[in-house]
């Protein structure tokens, strides 16, 4: 067994954790007050190839492996989870679903643009009704000659207001089921694509989510991915990889929250000697190091499965169950650490609390990665 990075690995690691700390960091509670999206620093990303590190050269993306994709979302996830997740979406979701199953036209037309920030994609399975159930899709896209007509809302859509590109989830067939789901590339600003409001969330402030809707969008043939009937496929063998970033973005907020209680515990004094003198905090802080490296263990080996070509649907699963706890954990006693400093904004750690929460909701909750392993772990 070898658990030592390349340099390669290890050089992009260092690059990300840079740019987390030059770029990211300064602005960040700003961005998480006002809900302000970081264009700047999504444009940046682009520029260092964060946005399409895993794709094929040929067509603009890094071809790096999954393992390096999940060491920059642990290190941008340290400091900014809003950003990262823009990362993730357009990465493990966007990119990878259309490089894996779109068309070489799709490719030129679409992947290319999203590989280098020149665009910036989204994905859109969730609908009002149809969350964790998401065969129950409400959305409608029916054939109409060389187009399918697209009409219904979809909710929670990170990036939904920034995106260029949307990959939509809509039900063909409704008498298939899940069968007759397909799935579509749709662009900004076609006739009936409207953008709702904007989400006041508890955490990942600085990302836009949004419901969008649509009115008769008319999507030409040639944008839908797969053959007719793939789109529910499509959704679960992407999502499948997508667990793995969210699950690395919730690596990375444990460890961000725990740097930071580690820090302060060595500088902050209570009864004549810093607090992490007193055992109660040396020992929250044992406690979140072994949780975090647990969670670095299930996350990395998720990573490597898919890097050999194994299935990961239960590593990915495992990976984002236990990480996502952990997230929550160490970010809850990373305030706990920081007492009435922990409370306030400008400390950092209850931001990471709030940021936490949501790596236990999006891609799959808790309950279905249950679902998902124990289904697996009953299988044959
Ligand atoms: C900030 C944010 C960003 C998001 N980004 C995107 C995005 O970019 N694209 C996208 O498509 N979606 C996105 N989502 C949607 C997200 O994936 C869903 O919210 C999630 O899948 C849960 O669906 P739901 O909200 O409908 O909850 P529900 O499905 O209604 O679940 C409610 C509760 O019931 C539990 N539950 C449901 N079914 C079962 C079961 N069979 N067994 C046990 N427990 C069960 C759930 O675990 C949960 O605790 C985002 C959500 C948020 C909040």
């Amino acid at each position: 067994m070898d658990f030592s990075l390349s340099e390669e690995q290890l050089m992009i690691r260092d690059a990300a954790r840079d740019f987390a700390r030059t770029e990211l960091l300064p602005g960040v509670i700003e961005r998480d007050n006002l809900q302000k999206f970081p264009t700047e620093q999504v444009k940046k990303m682009g520029e260092l190839g964060f946005l399409g590190m895993m794709v094929d050269p040929k067509y603009g993306g890094g071809g790096m492996d999954t393992q390096s994709y999940v060491l920059v979302m642990e290190e941008l996830s340290k400091i900014d989870a809003s950003c990262s997740v823009i990362v993730s979406v357009n990465n493990s979701l966007v990119c990878y679903g259309l490089e894996k199953y779109g068309s070489e036209e799709q490719k030129q037309k679409y992947l290319t643009k999203l590989t280098t920030g020149e665009k910036l994609g989204a994905f859109c399975l969730s609908e009002p009704e149809a969350g964790s159930d998401a065969t129950s899709q409400k959305t409608t896209a029916i054939e109409d000659g060389d187009h399918y007509i697209l009409n219904g809302t979809k909710n929670w859509i990170t990036n939904g207001g920034s995106a260029d590109y949307y990959l939509v989830i809509a039900q063909t067939h409704k008498e298939k089921k899940h069968k007759g789901i397909n799935a579509f590339i749709v662009e900004k600003g076609w006739e009936g694509f409207e953008i709702g409001p904007k989400e006041d969330k508890l955490g990942i402030r600085g990302s836009d989510t949004h419901s969008l809707i649509f009115n008769d969008v008319r999507v030409p043939k040639e944008n839908r991915i797969g053959e007719d009937g793939f789109g529910f496929s499509f959704a679960m063998k992407t999502l499948a990889g997508g667990r793995i970033g969210i699950a690395a973005q919730a690596l990375g907020i444990a460890a961000g929250a725990y740097d930071m209680a580690r820090e302060y515990s060595k500088v902050r004094k209570a009864f004549g000697t810093e607090i992490c003198n007193h055992q109660a905090i040396a020992f929250k802080l044992a406690d979140m190091h072994t949780s975090i490296e647990a969670a670095r263990n299930l996350v990395y080996k998720a990573a490597w499965d898919k890097d050999q070509g194994n299935d990961y649907d239960m590593s990915g699963a495992m990976a984002k169950l236990y990480a996502s706890q952990v997230a929550m954990d160490v970010s809850i006693e990373a305030v706990q650490v920081h007492g009435g400093n922990g409370y306030v904004k400008e400390y950092h750690v209850e931001r990471l609390m709030r940021d936490a929460k949501i790596t236990q909701i999006y891609e799959g909750t808790s309950e279905i990665q249950k679902i998902v392993i124990s289904r697996g772990l009953l299988r044959d």
